[in-house]
């Protein structure tokens, strides 16, 4: 029994249970005994172990991140940022994807790099989606992050021959030995001794998956009472051949398979019936999502670059559906990620009142852990997992303090994070990670994306290599 005690911190955001929301308490301690919140709030009367000041810090729940894959999203930063095909509608999911991904030996630098990204930015919880590589579970323990691994597996993989018709290599086995091998996985995560490991049921989407790998995964999902998370109404071209295989939205083709639900995720959710792009011509996806108390991984960045959003996250929480917020592409800065998806809201609602600040940190926090099925993390309440941030209101960045969460989201963002505690551990000190050095992890990780370059010539269709793929921002003069 270790009590730890954060004394009047200057700003909590507490839980409050008769309301079911977060509120602004203000000179108020926090305690938590080793993995678990005992106070929140008044004046902790017993002895505690460790003491901090809370002068000048604001301590909040930490952050919960609802779809990443980080094995390969690092090791493409400042490569893939303006790629996208416009023959398939700007996506670079088809032929972009693989052309710079690491080495399976190699991914774990990638992931290590994203690890140390979200705690630095006040995750504490994350879903890591990831096609199974070496060291994977020990990494993601070691990160010191709550960690659900959702190791993908598919019936499909995308191919395109010319650039412009995206096709479909559908394996002899429907994926069924990669889902055996994702299954060892969260064997592995489910039994890990850390406490911090568990796991999503995550065949990887809509469109590379048979109706009956998915039907199994859910099934197999619930025996074991595992949330599940699927890529959906992730592209364009992805509505496009839905109804072209079946003739309706993925989300009424989930609706009629069943396999919609309360355990259910849809990450992205974005290309829906009534998405402007579509012109599709029913309007029943969000109210569907909404009448089975399905959730949405909202990831605004990757699409943001693409000129993409989704329309719009005000009309999807009024409609009743549980959004979550997840960064999906790098950075893994959930802090900014939370901002992009109040702007990107408010311009394709046109509206800056189409969501709230309250409404994005809500999503960042219990929208996560409801589409998690949990509710003792993303809220800070005796008897919640010591997850918990504090965010420094005397870092220039984020003065004046008027309202500590609109500094933080609109302008500190990262800056701003000094301590981060994952199941009453310490991830983060002071503004550094204990758990893993970051400028070595960097250096790695640069080591990994040359190595990744390379080898572009030989996986691009065109024998291309990465400078005529993605070209630089200018041209290189030779003095
Ligand atoms: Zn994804």
């Amino acid at each position: 029994m270790t009590i730890t005690l954060i004394r009047n911190a200057d700003w909590v955001i507490a839980w409050d249970e008769d309301e079911d929301c977060h509120v602004y308490l203000q000179g108020a301690d926090v305690a938590f005994d080793d993995d678990r919140i005992i106070q929140v709030g008044g004046q902790f009367e017993g002895t505690a172990d460790f003491e901090l000041s809370g002068r000048s810090r604001m301590v909040m729940p930490g952050l919960i991140n609802m779809h990443t894959h980080p094995s390969t999203m690092p090791a493409f930063k400042s490569v893939r940022e303006e790629l996208g095909n416009p023959q398939l509608y700007l996506s670079a999911l088809y032929d972009g994807w693989n052309l710079f991904t690491p080495a399976p030996e190699d991914k774990v630098w990638a992931a290590r790099y994203a690890y140390g990204e979200m705690l630095l930015s006040g995750v504490t919880t994350y879903v890591d989606m990831c096609f199974p590589f070496p060291n994977w579970v020990d990494a993601a323990a070691a990160s010191g992050l709550r960690a659900f691994l959702a190791p993908l597996y598919q019936s499909a993989s995308w191919r395109t021959d010319n650039g412009h018709e995206l096709k479909y290599d559908w394996k002899d086995d429907d994926g069924r030995a990669d889902m055996e091998e994702a299954v060892g996985v969260i064997d592995a995560a489910m039994g890990h001794n850390s406490g911090r490991l568990a796991a999503v049921v995550a065949p990887m989407a809509i469109d590379t998956c048979s109706l009956s790998l998915i039907g199994d995964s859910l099934a197999m999902a619930r025996e074991r009472g595992l949330p599940f998370q699927l890529h959906a109404g992730e592209a364009m071209m992805e509505f496009l051949e839905i109804t072209r295989r079946h003739g309706v939205s993925q989300v009424q083709l989930l609706a009629k398979e069943r396999m919609l639900g309360p355990d259910v995720t849809l990450g992205h959710g974005l290309f829906l019936d009534h998405h402007s792009w579509l012109h599709w011509s029913t309007r029943a996806d969000i109210g569907l999502i909404a009448d089975h108390g399905t959730s949405v991984a909202h990831c605004p960045t990757p699409f943001s670059r693409y000129g993409i959003t989704l329309e719009h996250f005000g009309k999807y929480l009024e409609a009743g559906i549980n959004m979550a917020i997840g960064t999906d592409t790098h950075p893994h800065n959930m802090l900014e990620e939370m901002r992009t998806a109040a702007i990107m809201c408010r311009v394709a609602a046109q509206n800056m009142h189409a969501v709230s600040t309250a409404d994005i940190f809500n999503a960042a926090t219990v929208g996560g852990a409801k589409a998690l099925m949990r509710n003792d993390i993303g809220r800070l309440a005796p008897g919640a997992k010591a997850d918990l941030v504090t965010i420094a209101l005397d870092e220039a960045s984020m003065m004046p303090v008027y309202d500590p969460i609109r500094s933080l989201i609109y302008t500190a963002a990262d800056r701003a994070v000094r301590d981060v505690w994952v199941d009453g551990e310490r991830a983060v000190e002071n503004g550094r990670l204990t758990t893993m050095d970051m400028g070595e992890v960097a250096h790695h990780l640069s080591e990994v994306q040359a190595r990744a370059l390379e080898k572009v010539p030989q996986r691009d269709r065109l024998k291309r290599h990465a400078l005529q793929v993605a070209p630089l921002t200018f041209r290189t003069r030779r003095h």
